[in-house]
């Protein structure tokens, strides 16, 4: 049965599509989860049904830039090409974007008349923090009719509370500054990434990031107890509460986590804080096979429980991009192994019991077979040499060619059985092309890229992005994963959303959209 419904008007006009993709596909005939029908074919099925993501809001008259720029005052609004441009590119050089104007603003009140403007004007609006973004959210089209809104110059530290439960900071604060604000004060933020020196609390929040603290501390959407928000008409939520249990009704605050700029644009946040753990024990270790990763991961998460901090894996071949290509890194093994382990757990007290653990584990793994080597950090500058290896190997794969990225999570105990299945599919798009997986093994998020074959064109391998994406997705599909576990929807997965989301979910999302931003002016084309 063919119905139509009326979707969010992302071009600027009510779409008509098919409901095809909404019922008869999920319901059997094309594919059903399970049924053995390549989820690839899902994915692109799902797709050709998306609306066209490239915006078509008005560009902003002369007149209206004129009033954008008055807002931020001199030195607010930047026009000239050369200096707009680190606004508009991405690192991975996937997206380069157009727009009229930068905007800069100082103060929520500046955001908020931005937002008002923009409503009244119709023009698009593209939030941005710190520009590291893994999805291309951050970057306007390259129709050059969207305003940049960076968040960067709001970078103050509001409040620290004195009892150490919360500090408020501003979008545009880095995760490095607000980490430091934390220690200062003898108090733990502990959300970290590779990023965090220049991505902002901001950009982190609106894109709900992980990185390699997960395991114990949790997202950022479980960092955050208030956030400031400024919707699409510039009404401001003012919701910096700092409470650990607040049931007064939806939570305003979860629907703009994770929303990537599409639903409101976070002014500030306020951040839960922890204890300094007062010991740490880190080890890396090497394993011959994923399905030992996996059984060490078990053994460390019942000896450790919650003191497990973090269980991050890598393969030889991303250690050997490290090794070769990043200043001052050494193979902490003369024999190299297949797989390799960062662990780490952490204490509240000094007294050696999280080394003791950590040996303990080890020790047992070692004597069953379970693991081939391992060297246990002495000092914190061995620790912080192991977790280079780790947190070096995405810039470590660029000098490696071009590389197809994937942030796929799993179950955990299914990971084994995604690399095992997901390298076959791999060498049928692409032969010669290296898998490096390799991310937050606890969480079951592997980062799943693949480096283009030696000596091939890099632009060319870029080509064919799409075609292994279905391939590796198809799978994520069929073992109930998720096709992005910490970098977002954007632009790069938008139009895969659909093949991953219910019709029921696709509503949803789309009637939230609809009725916070109903002239589509925030961050159009992405997401959904
Ligand atoms: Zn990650």
């Amino acid at each position: 049965m063919r119905k139509a419904i009326a979707l969010q008007p992302i071009r600027g006009r009510p779409l008509e599509l098919p409901l095809v993709y909404q019922h008869d596909f999920w319901g059997g005939f094309e594919f059903a989860p399970g049924n053995g029908t390549s989820g690839a074919q899902l994915i692109q099925k799902a797709r050709s049904f998306m609306p066209d993501a490239s915006t078509a809001l008005v560009a902003p008259s002369a007149a209206v830039l004129a009033r954008f720029a008055a807002i931020v005052g001199p030195g607010g609004a930047i026009t000239d090409p050369a200096d707009q441009a680190p606004y508009l590119k991405e690192w991975r050089d996937l997206y380069t974007g157009r727009t009229p104007m930068v905007l800069r603003p100082r103060t929520t009140a500046e955001v908020s008349a931005i937002l008002a403007l923009a409503h009244e004007a119709r023009v698009a609006i593209v939030p941005q923090g710190g520009n590291t973004g893994l999805v291309g959210g951050q970057i306007p089209f390259e129709a050059g009719t969207e305003i940049v809104l960076s968040l960067s110059r709001m970078n103050r530290v509001r409040h620290v509370e004195p009892s150490g439960t919360h500090i408020i900071v501003e979008a545009g604060v880095t995760l490095l500054a607000a980490q430091e604000a934390a220690s200062r004060a003898g108090r733990l933020f502990p959300l970290s990434l590779a990023s965090e020196g220049s991505c902002q609390i901001g950009g982190v929040l609106a894109s709900n990031a992980g990185g390699v603290n997960v395991l114990a501390y949790g997202n950022a959407r479980a960092l955050a107890l208030g956030l400031e928000v400024v919707l699409a008409d510039g009404r401001v939520i003012e919701g910096l509460r700092a409470l650990k249990k607040d049931n007064t009704g939806y939570d305003l605050r979860d629907l703009f986590v994770g929303s990537e700029g599409t639903l409101g644009v976070i002014t500030a946040a306020s951040l839960k804080l922890f204890p300094q753990p007062a010991e740490k024990a880190t080890a890396f270790v090497a394993l011959a096979e994923i399905g030992q990763v996996a059984e060490l991961f078990a053994r460390a998460e019942k000896a450790a429980g919650g003191s497990l901090t973090a269980f991050e894996f890598l393969d030889d071949t991303g250690l050997s991009m490290v090794l070769d290509h990043v200043a001052d890194t050494r193979s902490p093994f003369t024999d190299r192994a297949p797989w390799y382990v960062l662990m780490e757990l952490s204490g509240a007290r000094a007294d050696g019991a999280m080394a003791a653990v950590l040996e303990s584990v080890l020790e047992k793994a070692a004597e069953d077979g379970v693991i081939t080597d391992a060297v246990v950090a002495a000092t914190l500058t061995q620790a912080q040499a192991l977790w280079k290896l780790r947190e070096t190997l995405s810039e470590a794969q660029k000098p490696a060619g071009g590389s197809i990225k994937h942030d796929i999570s799993v179950p955990v105990a299914l990971i084994p059985r995604f690399i095992t299945e997901a390298a076959p599919l791999v060498e049928k798009v692409c032969p010669g092309a290296r898998p490096v997986p390799f991310g937050h093994f606890g969480d079951g998020n592997v980062h799943y890229n693949v480096s283009q074959p030696i000596g091939m064109d890099r632009a060319q391998y870029i080509a064919g992005w799409h075609a292994m994406s279905d391939e590796v997705h198809g799978l994520v599909v069929r073992l109930n994963g998720s096709i992005s576990a910490e970098h977002g929807i954007g632009r790069l997965k938008r139009d895969d959303l659909a093949a991953v989301k219910s019709a029921v979910e696709m509503d949803v999302m789309r009637a939230i959209k609809a009725a916070l931003d109903p002239r589509g002016v925030l961050n159009p084309g992405k997401v959904v």
